[in-house]
């Protein structure tokens, strides 16, 4: 297919987390029909959700891919059980040496088993636009019709005060 750019978001909490990130960066730069256009800083966060752990190291990625989404997911599976991690007999969001969720690819508007895109709670979460932002402020969200810079600009907005 023709090159599209696409955004991948990173986390880890497990582990050498700088380690397992910068591994599955060079992973994924390394591969045919994967380009790393820039990649953010990593951010400590902390967990969302699940049994207690310990922090995670957050970020994202812009690259520019000739891969569909499906064959860019397998790709991100591939590199997160590379870094050790297991999904089988796995609790809903327990820590993990590697999570790689991709967030937009191109235009493209998915819902299948096992891969919806846009990521679905993208635009919810400050580990992923904090990071975002700083490397495709442009990007549009093909359903939201917003860009990245405007979606990150709402979720740290104050709420408004109530009509009285
Ligand atoms: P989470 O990232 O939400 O903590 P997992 O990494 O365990 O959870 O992924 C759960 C499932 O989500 C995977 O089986 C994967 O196929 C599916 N999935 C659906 N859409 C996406 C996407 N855009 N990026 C990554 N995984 C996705
Ligand atoms: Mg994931």
């Amino acid at each position: 297919m023709t090159a599209v750019l696409a955004a991948v978001a990173f986390g880890s909490n497990l582990g050498d987390r700088a380690g397992q990130i910068e591994a599955a960066l060079a992973g994924l730069a390394a591969h045919d029909g994967v380009e790393v256009l820039a990649a953010s800083r990593c951010l400590e966060t902390r967990p969302v959700g699940g049994p207690p752990q310990g922090d995670f190291l957050n970020g994202a990625v812009l690259l520019r891919t000739t891969l569909d989404p499906r064959e860019l997911l397998e790709l991100l599976h591939h590199l997160e059980r590379r870094a050790g991690r297991v999904r089988e007999g796995a609790v809903p969001n327990a820590p993990r040496p590697l999570d790689l969720d991709l967030l937009l690819h191109g235009e493209s508007v998915l819902d299948e088993p096992g891969l919806t895109v846009p990521h679905p709670r993208m635009h919810t979460r400050a580990f992923v636009l904090d990071p975002l932002v700083e490397v495709a402020p442009s990007l549009v969200h093909p359903v939201l019709g917003a860009t990245i810079e405007e979606l990150h600009a709402a979720l740290h907005e104050p709420p408004s005060d109530p009509v009285t």
